[in-house]
């Protein structure tokens, strides 16, 4: 059975780090397993919910390259939801509730006060058909609770974190509808897991005890649970949850000039015993993907790691897979004499304009005009046009003037590099050079 994976996020904000992860790891996951990816928008809170989010998230995605293999809207799927509700109302495993939040808050208090557990007591349960109608009759609404089999052990392997084991004894019946009708996230995710064929959940761990009664869900609606898998959360550098990685997403990394390649790197293995490298190719991080390298502790997201990352990712990408970024004229050559000094994609406009002048030299001493006379002069017998020569031109250059004036070192190369570039650092020369071309490099140099 190939893999169906989904990501479901609820669009009342943008994705944060967080979420990406999250997303990148099902997008694994799917193509691991040959199977689908699915992006499920959880909108059913219609008031928190927002269409300029759901656009954003797609947009997200795509600029990440974790295109979806289908969507899906809950709010879309509500006679869905109905049918199966229906049926669990039929066998007894959703039960109608009144008690409003003050009154279960009591209740919990005079459990905690007899050291029990402050789990729902179920009183609702004992409302005979009279009960109900005369509640109905006076205006009130009920909400629903799905009713846990207390009889029925909860397990589960889980992908990450091994057995799980959970005594529905100790469990509150969850609410899964309000008194309005709305739908709580619990069931619907169920539903729509069992409906869109979904094979394997994976998420946060902040989601193991929804787990646990929504594997009772799915036996209740006479479906096979999909395998779980729930990854340790990712926190800061400093260890600590932060607010800074809840509103760090796609746009601040763009900002930053951090290519989505860096970003999938990193994530794709922060938090497992694999080493993050700087893969930039989707294949690899696919097949190495392994859920058994999972680590239970929290995964820590280190901004640092990720733009050095980033430089690291930039060195290795291939022009076409850059050329929609770049300045117009840069051809692979350019890219691949300048990628060795970028540590974002967007510097490479500056060196650019570097190979294409004009470039402000500082004012030289008349020795180093001397020399430079002389470097002109040697530069226009350089075999320019020999295609082959072409990467030796520099090396000529320099060796013919070391020759000439016995210079060497610092004094032989910097004087060349401010005359051609107008900078003391930046890229090989010897691919400058070829860039720069015969008549700017005689013009500059002069
Ligand atoms: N909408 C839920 C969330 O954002 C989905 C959780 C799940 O993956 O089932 O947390």
């Amino acid at each position: 059975m190939a893999t169906v994976t989904r990501f479901a996020p609820s669009p009342t904000g943008t994705l944060h780090v967080g979420n990406i992860r999250t997303a990148l790891h099902n997008w694994l996951l799917a193509r691991k397993g040959g199977g689908r990816f699915l992006l499920r928008i959880d909108d059913t809170d219609a008031a928190r919910s927002r269409e300029d989010y759901v656009e954003a998230i797609r947009a997200d995605l795509a600029w990440l390259g974790l295109a979806p293999d289908g969507e899906e809207r809950q709010s879309a799927r509500t006679a869905l939801y109905e049918r199966e509700f229906a049926r669990l109302v039929a066998a007894g495993r959703v039960y109608r509730c009144y008690e409003t939040a003050q009154e279960l808050e009591l209740k919990r208090k005079i459990q905690l006060g007899r050291g029990l557990p402050p789990i729902y007591d179920r009183a609702a349960l004992a409302l005979g058909e009279a009960d109900h109608e005369a509640r109905a009759a006076a205006g009130e609404q009920p909400h629903w609770r799905f009713l846990l089999d207390r009889a029925t052990p909860i397990e589960w392997d889980d992908g990450i974190r091994g057995p799980q084991h959970f005594d529905p004894g100790a469990m509150s019946d969850p609410v899964v509808r309000r008194a309005d009708g709305s739908w709580l996230y619990m069931l619907p995710s169920v539903i729509d897991d069992v409906a869109m064929g979904v094979t394997q959940v994976l998420r946060g761990e902040d989601h193991v005890s929804n787990t646990a009664a929504q594997v009772q869900m799915f036996t209740a609606l006479g479906a096979e649970p999909p395998a779980f898998a729930h990854e340790a959360l990712l926190v800061g550098s400093e260890g600590k949850l932060s607010k800074r990685l809840g509103s760090l997403g796609v746009s601040a990394f763009r900002e930053q000039g951090i290519e989505p390649e860096a970003l999938v790197a990193l994530l794709a293995r922060l938090g497992t015993s694999q080493a993050v490298e700087a893969i930039a190719d989707r294949g690899e991080l696919v097949a190495s993907f392994d859920l058994a390298a999972f680590g239970r502790a929290p995964a820590r997201f280190d901004e640092a790691e990720l733009h050095r990352l980033n430089a690291q990712i930039i060195h290795k990408l291939p022009f076409d897979r850059v050329a929609h970024l770049l300045p117009a004229g840069m051809d692979t050559a350019a890219w691949e004499a300048i990628r060795p000094n970028l540590a974002q994609i967007g510097e490479a406009a500056d060196w650019w304009r570097v190979v294409t002048g004009p470039v402000a030299a500082p004012e030289f001493d008349e020795d180093t005009k001397e020399y430079l006379k002389k470097a002109r002069m040697a530069a226009e017998r350089l075999y320019w046009h020999d295609p082959d020569l072409q990467s030796g031109l520099w090396s000529m250059l320099t060796s013919i003037l070391k020759t000439e004036t016995g210079r060497k070192g610092k004094e032989l190369f910097l004087p060349l590099r401010l005359a051609l570039t107008g900078r003391e650092h930046g890229p090989d020369m010897g691919a400058l050079m070829p860039l720069i071309g015969r008549e700017e490099v005689l013009a500059r140099l002069a």
